[in-house]
């Protein structure tokens, strides 16, 4: 039930790879639906015959047309085979009873009723014989036609482009969601340009903290503007630089700032947008993007996510899946090879798994350089702050310094979130303008998901919820290491039912201890349920979990344990496949998993035997939240005393 407020890029030593290519799938236009069906309408108009006739038999036409001598014409229509019958107008009255055909009347001339025959000379054989009894000048004999019509004669050549028009239509439409044009486009680059001189340029000045990162792209900036400085000397001008960090931190604002301080052209694309389920279309893109390059040099051509393509080749155990893109890799390698090294065409990338990219790309002459883009520190977080409240409407006695504190592990873009998020609460709430609480509110949103006040909880359930919170943060009072505490609430906010929010220092390193204090505060929820209510539950599925992942990397990954050995089964390169097979023996995985289930039972103990220590305040703590279902470390101060542990100034 603990949601910490904790940097979120949560280590996870055995993480599986996301899968960055998306397939998109074509929409159908519901007009083209429509249209066939007209076209159906309209043919099967044109195949009722006559203009409204009434079909009928030969019977009839034997038996009573022909006797009442009432026939008029007999028209045979020889391609078809069938014969049309026409009446002699004052004897059409007679016959209205045999007509369901409303148009009947409206066709005077007729031909007035219809019938299929087999075979022509059969039933000129039949004429002859049913007007065998008539006078010679009253018989009447059929005139042969064919008739053409246009509907079926076009139709072979209609169909073909029919099914032309509609595959262009689906192409046309998967193009449109991969943001290119036509169905001959296939293969171009879906790169967005931003051209020279564009409201949209991004100066440095936007780009907030990052010093480091600014410096070096600085330099790509003047190898833009004043190439023949540096070739001069004989020097070279770097091909690509890799831009490497967590989500949100500003890699791609980096590099877009470098296209607006240089003033070159600046081509945009998603590593993403070069995986197409066409076979050889990514590489085709590639090679059609680096073409437009050349053409407008001196640019910037930007690839976010390249980790889509970049990938280290023949690593994916999915095989025959991936050739695709191992061919648009390579045609990136054979173009970034290819061109002139002072063409002035100049690759930014980002990504933020540089350990998994192919070896290849980072060789000298390709990416050589790598530019990291951290998560921004608390000078870092004011800087950004600064940028991002500028459009605000403020509160006078708002402190910037306090909002960055509030929100370590928050990356520039979860900030300018943040500064959103504010505006909008305030102006929900019609307020001039935006205060404390509305930012408060906007990082507990961001971090713990929506409130949720209308969800039912049962009393019982409301009672465990608030004795595990107040297990955890009463754990959490009394150990040094563990991170000091926020608040603890007992609104259901997202999934979480509870959440004992802390303030985590920034750390470098972590300690031995550090980590045991936490994994410590951790189980305190579930230490709190057990000594309580004498049962477990399910509540403490998320807290467990944690400490599971904690104490096994603490184990394996961090050398921590004195059985197992200085000894690290993590491998930061990604080379190694181990969803395979362990790299390590039998003996040494029971010995892992024993020396685990140590580590916890040991904090499990100790948790128990603080609380147990601190039962009564953990009691009221308890009873408080379930009163207010919010408080302050306030609160726990005036219940414990205070905090032997002040909170450190460097956060
Ligand atoms: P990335 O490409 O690293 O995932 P982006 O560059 O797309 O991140 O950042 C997303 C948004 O976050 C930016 O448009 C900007 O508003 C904000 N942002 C991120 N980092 C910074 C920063 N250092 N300074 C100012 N704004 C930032
Ligand atoms: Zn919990």
């Amino acid at each position: 039930m603990a949601e910490e407020n904790k940097p979120k890029n949560d280590f996870n030593p055995f993480g599986g790879l996301k899968n960055n290519g998306k397939i998109k799938k074509p929409k159908f236009n519901s007009y083209w639906i429509y249209g066939i069906i007209m076209l159906a309408i309209l043919a099967t108009q044109l195949f009722t015959m006559g203009g409204g006739a009434q079909e009928t038999s030969w019977k009839v036409v034997q038996d009573r047309i022909i006797p009442n001598g009432d026939l008029k014409k007999v028209e045979v229509i020889r391609n078809k085979g069938i014969v049309n019958i026409y009446l002699k107008p004052e004897t059409l009255e007679k016959y209205s009873e045999l007509n369901s055909n409303s148009m009947f009347k409206a066709s005077k001339l007729g031909p007035h009723f219809y019938f299929t025959i087999g075979d022509i000379e059969v039933f000129e054989k039949r004429m002859e014989e049913a007007q065998k009894k008539l006078p010679q000048e009253q018989r009447i004999y059929p005139v042969y036609t064919e008739q053409r019509d246009w509907f079926s004669d076009i139709m072979p050549w209609i169909l073909p482009l029919l099914i032309i028009a509609i595959w262009i239509f689906f192409f046309r439409k998967m193009n449109k969601n991969s943001g290119g044009g036509g169905v001959f486009n296939v293969g171009k680059s879906q790169a967005k340009l931003f051209e020279k001189g564009d409201k949209t340029n991004i100066s440095f000045k936007q780009v907030a903290g990052l010093a480091e990162a600014k410096e070096e792209v600085e330099e790509i900036v003047s190898f833009l503007k004043n190439p023949s400085k540096y070739t001069q000397l004989g020097g070279k001008i770097p091909k690509g630089a890799l831009l490497v960090g967590p989500p949100g931190t500003g890699k791609t604002l980096l590099a877009k700032a470098v296209a607006g301080e240089a003033d070159v052209p600046f081509f945009s694309m998603s590593g993403s947008d070069f995986v197409e389920m066409f076979v050889g279309v990514g590489a085709s893109r590639v090679r059609d993007l680096f073409k437009q390059a050349k053409l407008k040099s001196p640019c910037i051509i930007f690839i976010d996510e390249i980790d889509a393509i970049g990938r280290a080749r023949g690593k994916n155990p999915n095989m025959g899946s991936n050739d695709e893109r191992e061919n648009t890799l390579n045609q990136l390698l054979t173009e970034m090879d290819g061109f002139d090294t002072n063409s002035g065409v100049i690759i930014l990338a980002a990504t933020n798994r540089a350990d998994i990219l192919d070896k290849a790309l980072l060789r000298a002459g390709r990416f050589d350089r790598q530019i990291q883009v951290e998560l921004p520190d608390l000078n870092e977080r004011k800087e950004i702050f600064d940028v991002h409240l500028k459009p605000l409407k403020l509160d006078k006695d708002l402190n910037k310094e306090f909002l960055s504190k509030q929100t370590p592990g928050f990356s520039g873009a979860d900030i300018a979130n943040v500064c959103n998020e504010a505006a909008l609460i305030a102006a929900r709430n019609d307020k001039k303008s935006v205060e404390k609480q509305d930012f408060l509110d906007a990082i507990d949103r961001i971090i713990g998901g929506l409130e949720k006040k209308n969800k039912i909880i049962k009393k019982e359930e409301k009672s465990t919820i608030a004795y595990h919170e107040a297990g955890h943060a009463t754990i959490s009072w009394f150990l040094e290491h563990a991170h000091p505490l926020v608040k603890v609430t007992i609104v259901p906010r997202g999934k979480a039912l509870g959440a004992a929010w802390y303030m985590p220092q920034e750390r470098q390193i972590t300690t031995k201890e550090q980590m045991l204090d936490e994994m410590c505060a951790t189980l305190g929820g579930r230490v709190a349920e057990e000594i309580i209510f004498g049962k477990i539950s399910t509540g403490a599925q998320n807290d467990l979990e944690k400490v599971t992942k904690s104490a096994y990397a603490m184990i394996s990954i961090y050398g921590m344990s004195n059985l197992v050995g200085n000894v690290s089964y993590y491998d930061s390169t990604g080379q190694s496949d181990y969803s395979f097979s362990k790299p390590y023996s039998e003996k040494t995985a029971e010995l892992i998993d024993s020396e685990s289930k140590k580590l916890i039972d040991n904090q499990y103990d100790r948790a128990r035997e603080i609380l147990l220590e601190h039962a009564d305040g953990h009691k009221k703590l308890a009873e408080l939240l379930l009163e207010r279902e919010v408080i302050f470390s306030e609160d726990l101060e005036e219940i414990f005393g205070k905090r032997q542990w002040e909170i450190p100034n460097n956060i």
